[in-house]
């Protein structure tokens, strides 16, 4: 088993940070590059979201806790904002509460596709955690190699 943990500002910059690092974490199990790229392209919705809709443009932590076990990554995103009111509808295709040109609501639904598990727990007021998996070697990407 591997650990890490860690804790960033909210600011936009990091979340090219963050899916390196979390990519760099996973580099041990062997993943292939279209895994490592699910991976790096699930964490960075996860910490988008954290951004734009936990802390709403506005200063807070996120708090990133990677670990690694056999052949299985966990990630787990948190931020301490806004939280989600209806975690279900927020989970549905399309859904965004900013619609616009910059939001399509697909976030939780590229973390869901792209990765091996995904849950989301959250509580208004208190903010959110997405915790994901991603199964290195599993069939569905060892088909697509
Ligand atoms: P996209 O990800 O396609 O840019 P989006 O962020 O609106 O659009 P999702 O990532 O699927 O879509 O999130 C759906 C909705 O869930 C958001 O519009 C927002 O209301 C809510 N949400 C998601 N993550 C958080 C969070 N960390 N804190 C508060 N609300 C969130
Ligand atoms: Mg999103």
């Amino acid at each position: 088993m591997n650990r890490m943990k860690l804790e960033i500002l909210s600011r936009s910059e990091n979340e090219v940070f963050v899916r390196n690092v979390v990519a760099a974490f996973a580099l041990p199990l062997g993943p292939t590059l279209s895994e490592l790229s699910d991976v790096k392209t699930a964490v960075s919705e996860a910490v988008t979201n954290c951004i734009v809709h936990g802390y709403g443009g506005g200063e807070g932590l996120i708090t990133v806790v990677c670990e690694a076990e056999g052949d299985t990554l966990k990630v787990t995103v948190s931020d301490s904002g806004r939280g989600i009111e209806d975690v279900e509808q927020a989970l549905a295709p399309f859904f965004t509460t900013q619609p616009g040109e910059e939001r399509s609501g697909m976030g939780f639904t590229i973390m869901q596709t792209f990765m091996t598990t995904f849950s989301v727990s959250s509580a208004p007021g208190k903010g959110t955690t997405v915790t994901m998996s991603k199964q290195f070697g599993a069939r569905a990407d060892t088909d697509a190699r």
